[in-house]
């Protein structure tokens, strides 16, 4: 058997290296679960692994080029996805125990469309329950580490996904994201993340945690992988009522996959003061921004300050909104017409409301009953025009900040998260630390526009433990320390704007 070069190996490596016969489809998909068997019992980024099935994959792939099929990018790629998205016929837990033995029914639309492109499916990765957290530390079954520090988190909720990424257990993966989740944790494990434009991406088959928030997108380790597998994914699609296509589509996908960057290089570059004055900003997060920042302007790229004047108020409008979407969107979840039920016991009773209370209060971790319990009350009568109302005015106003910004700059650069990558255990009893740290990704999400991770090497010295065994990213050069993210935030479907100055940026480095 070949041995696959899997250590940072691209989807257009992966492409190449099988149209030349350096490896076969099935070699490569063997190769990575020797490597999960390896690696993920002291990381534990899947949840689920699905060997046989993905060998059979990956033998149809290799079928198909013996037969001088001309075969896509994306056939027999290796790819990781987010347990909370429908893959049909496997377990998908949304990583509570609620749907412990939910067996999903069909495919979500992105999980189809990859299929059609003939990728490969490793397994479903961990996350926070439901979505809910920052840290991966939230899910029902298990801690995922960051492969880059074992004894720091690995970010959330897409955490499995990063990680399984950043340990070259996967060539890439599907995440989703509502307030941060693809692209704090591809900052946290040093690779690369996508929040797509809402409506971008098909909702549809992904388990839904606030509905008017949440898109899936990838994580890979380049930003050409990341807009390729973006590319495969998207578009309007019938089971979903809010996705869309873009105005030009034949124009969009061209600059999406072959980036002008003469023309990117035109894009001026805002810098919002609000995002760099946040109290609590990590040193080390300071210092490799403004390292990116220098990098850019020695690319030639114009950048400046401007305003975003409501980011102060991004955390308490999200955490209201949010919870009361979750609120509502969870209530489906009841034993009766979702998920599992709650241990029968006849003391504790047989009535309807006994098995809500039982399926409820067994099912759900701490972190969904917060959120149904804070929703619930900012959509009561007497409080719903005090929180819930007042929170979207506030993200008018805080959607209607980037629209004015967006006259004068194309792309707005900021930092990913105000600390470096924390302890397991450090804040996941203490849910405000918890959520102060999604300050930076939540505004982009409330506004819902597009927004890319980027990782820029971390110069300070003495930061964690890095596990040898992971290779540094090559084009974070010699970068031993953690990981520190920044990101490029869009207009409304202006993928390609992020995307080309993203790999004008990496492939300069
Ligand atoms: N950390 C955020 C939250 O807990 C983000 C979640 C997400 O994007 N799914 O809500």
């Amino acid at each position: 058997m070949s041995l696959v070069p899997i250590k940072n190996l691209t989807i257009r490596d992966f492409h190449d290296g099988l149209l030349n016969k350096d490896f076969t489809a099935l070699e490569a998909t063997e190769n990575y679960y020797t490597r999960i068997r390896e690696k993920d019992p002291s990381i534990s980024a899947y949840l689920s692994t699905r060997e046989e099935a993905a060998l059979r994959e990956a033998e149809q792939v290799d079928l198909a080029i013996a037969q001088n099929e001309e075969v896509p990018l994306l056939a027999g790629v290796p790819l990781a996805v987010k347990d909370n998205i429908l893959f049909k016929g496997e377990i998908t837990t949304a990583a509570s125990k609620m749907l412990e033995t939910y067996t999903a029914s069909y495919d979500a639309t992105a999980t189809a469309k990859l299929k059609a492109h003939k990728a490969v499916f490793l397994g479903k990765t961990n996350l926070d329950e439901f979505a809910m957290g920052s840290s991966t530390e939230n899910s029902a079954f298990q801690i995922t580490k960051n492969p880059r520090d074992p004894t720091r988190v690995p970010g959330g909720s897409s955490g499995g996904s990063a990680a399984a990424v950043a340990a070259d257990m996967a060539v890439a993966a599907l995440g989703s994201d509502t307030g941060g989740s693809i692209c704090q944790p591809a900052a946290f494990c040093g690779v690369v993340g996508l929040k797509p434009t809402y409506g971008a991406v098909s909702r549809s088959g992904l388990i839904a945690m606030a509905s008017g928030l949440d898109q899936i997108g990838p994580i890979a380790k380049t930003v050409e992988d990341a807009a390729i597998l973006f590319d495969a994914i998207r578009g309007k699609d019938p089971l979903d009522a809010t996705s869309a296509e873009p105005e030009n589509p034949e124009k969009y996908q061209e600059e999406l996959l072959n980036p002008d960057f003469q023309k990117i290089k035109k894009l001026r570059v805002g810098l919002p003061k609000e995002y760099f004055d946040v109290e609590g900003l990590a040193p080390e997060i300071r210092n490799g921004v403004e390292r990116a920042i220098e990098k850019m302007k020695g690319l030639g790229i114009a950048v400046e300050e401007i305003s975003l004047p409501h980011t102060k108020y991004a955390v308490p409008c999200y955490y209201i909104i949010v919870p009361a979407e979750v609120s509502s969107n969870l209530a489906r979840f009841d034993g009766i017409r979702y998920s599992r039920q709650g241990t029968r016991n006849k003391e504790q009773g047989t009535t309807l409301k006994d098995i809500y209370l039982r399926t409820r209060g067994e099912g759900f971790g701490a972190e969904p009953k917060r959120r149904i319990i804070l929703g619930t009350f900012v959509l009561s009568s007497g409080y719903y025009d005090a929180y819930y109302d007042k929170a979207q005015r506030v993200r008018a106003l805080i959607k209607r900040d980037f629209e004015q910004a967006f006259e004068h700059v194309g792309v707005i650069l900021t930092p990913l998260t105000p600390t470096l990558p924390f302890k397991i255990g450090e804040k996941v009893n203490d849910p405000l630390a918890m959520y102060l740290e999604d300050i930076f990704t939540l505004p982009l999400n409330l506004a819902g526009l597009p927004g890319l991770s980027l990782p820029v090497e971390n110069r300070d010295k003495g930061q964690g433990t890095r596990d040898k065994d992971v290779t540094p990213l090559s084009h974070v050069p010699g970068s031993m320390s953690l990981p520190v993210g920044f990101q490029l935030i869009g207009k409304p479907f202006h993928e390609p704007d992020i995307l080309g100055l993203g790999r004008y940026y990496q492939e300069n480095s």
